[in-house]
């Protein structure tokens, strides 16, 4: 997962490099981090079904260990193994 978001920098400082500063290469990095990180959008706290990677309108690549909507310990409910 942080090797995903490792190559997703990449991609944007390379391109930023390479052809200066492009808001599309942020946003095709961003997009395939999405698309990298599907699996994980299906953890959703299991009181109000708010997703556990989100923060407001950030998503990040590792849990939340309390929801950020109600509250709820999502630390007994996700993975052990989840990066972070
Ligand atoms: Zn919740």
């Amino acid at each position: 997962m942080l090797g995903v978001v490792a190559l997703g920098v990449l991609i944007v400082v390379t391109v930023d490099r390479m052809v200066g500063h492009s808001t599309i290469a942020f946003a095709a990095a961003i997009l395939l981090l999405l698309i990298a990180n599907v699996p994980m959008l299906r953890f959703n706290c299991p009181s109000c079904g708010k997703n556990a990677f989100f923060r407001g309108i950030f998503v990040i690549p590792w849990p939340n260990r309390i929801c950020t909507r109600c509250g709820e310990d999502l630390g007994r409910v996700l993975p052990k193994n989840a990066d972070g």
